[in-house]
């Protein structure tokens, strides 16, 4: 039969990432561009294998991670096609890279040395991406660096080492449309491919685009766009829902009641006592905290729902715990433990959405959803 009821967990609408990967395709379409599924931190909490083959099965031809060892686990778990991964570290896995086929990215110098001596240790022609930084001021080569790495790269590619088969960047501000960076790294980009093509190299692949910039950029959409949030539901834009963009948010963070009471007026409420209750009441305590992912500044801010009704946060967020005031002391007839709670989810059911735990603790959707911690078990339907 069936096994134990779990304490929560975050429920992965998997159509919910196919309908999205294919939205978002369309839009790619319409510029001729085809599709990266960034698939980076575990598809942002999601699930990476699963989200990847979704993603994959909705029409992303390439996927997208940020760390070697978050690619090198695509290919383990038996997914094939082009995978770029970008976030390099000195003395990194480059062999099982290479010998997986896996595109790495040279964003400066050292990397392409360590790519090179790999590749010709192994006799393999390993698949480079070179990363420019036209503004983001994080990782890429800048403009005046540029031009050495281009020409080293060609070379090595010349003496039969590598492949260069991409060129890209990333954008600092594509969420805020019209930002005044936003031509400059345009520009800045198009100068850094024009370089690469003087000096011989014929990328198969050029790309920029991130979420935001794949709604609202499509002269950024180049031969690929490269978003992960949009994939996952959620809206990289401020003040415009996932359903405007034709997106469905796609993970539901549920668990069940663990306890209800009723405490009388003037208690306290967990560590700190921040939250007391104003009159005889009833409370119900929730199996989930910030070692979960829950941020602990959306303590008395965060709602839930509970026994289909949104209830506040009261008190602290505790590491495994938080408790709602369900307002009422005859609740305890009507909500009992086991019962189901919903933190977040599309919002459909009533339920608060990732944005609305994101506003409550003062961060991005992106975060909320990434940080759901591997004690909270996925379940796939
Ligand atoms: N490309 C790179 C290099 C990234 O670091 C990220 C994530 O931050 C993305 C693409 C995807 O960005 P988004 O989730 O905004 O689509």
């Amino acid at each position: 039969g069936a096994g134990p009821v779990l304490r929560a967990e975050a429920v992965i609408d998997l159509d919910a990432v196919r309908a999205n990967t294919a939205r978002v395709g369309q839009i790619a379409a319409g510029s001729g561009a085809g599709l990266m599924a960034v698939v980076k931190a575990d598809a942002y909490g999601h699930g990476a294998a699963e989200c990847a083959r979704a993603a994959k099965q909705a029409g992303a031809a390439w996927l997208g991670t940020a760390l070697p060892e978050e690619a090198l686990e695509l290919r383990a778990a038996g997914i094939t096609g082009p995978i770029l991964s970008w976030l390099h570290h000195v003395g990194g896995p480059w062999d099982a890279l290479i010998r997986n086929d896996i595109d790495v990215t040279a964003y400066a110098s050292w990397a392409l040395d360590e790519i090179v001596a790999a590749a010709q240790r192994l006799g393999i022609v390993a698949r480079v991406q070179l990363k420019a930084d036209t503004g983001l001021g994080r990782g890429g080569t800048q403009p005046h660096d540029w031009l050495e790495l281009v020409e080293r790269a060609a070379k090595a590619e010349a003496a039969g080492h590598v492949k260069i088969t991409g060129l890209w960047s990333h954008f600092a501000c594509a969420d805020e449309p019209g930002h005044p960076s936003i031509q400059p790294q345009l520009d800045a980009f198009g100068q850094a491919l024009a370089v690469a093509d003087q000096a011989g190299l014929r990328p198969e692949v050029r790309h920029m685009a991130n979420s935001p910039a794949t709604f609202t950029l499509p002269e950024a959409h180049f031969d690929l766009v490269r978003p992960g949030l949009a994939l996952y539901g959620l809206s990289p834009l401020a003040d415009v829902t996932p359903a405007e963009l034709g997106l469905r948010p796609a993970m539901t963070l549920r668990g069940r009641v663990a306890l209800v009471k009723t405490v009388p007026a003037g208690h306290g409420v967990s560590y700190g006592h921040s939250y007391h209750t104003d009159a005889d009441t009833s409370l119900a305590l929730i199996p989930l905290g910030y070692a979960d992912g829950l941020p602990r500044n959306a303590s008395n801010i965060g709602e839930a729902l509970v026994g289909g009704q949104r209830y506040r946060v009261a008190g602290r967020m505790a590491m495994d715990h938080f408790v709602v005031d369900l307002e009422d002391p005859a609740a305890v007839d009507r909500v009992h433990a086991g019962d189901e709670v919903v933190v977040f989810g599309p919002g459909d059911r009533g339920e608060p959405t990732a944005d609305d735990w994101a506003r409550a603790a003062g961060t991005l959707n992106y975060e909320i959803v990434t940080r759901i911690g591997p004690r909270v078990p996925r379940v796939y339907v």
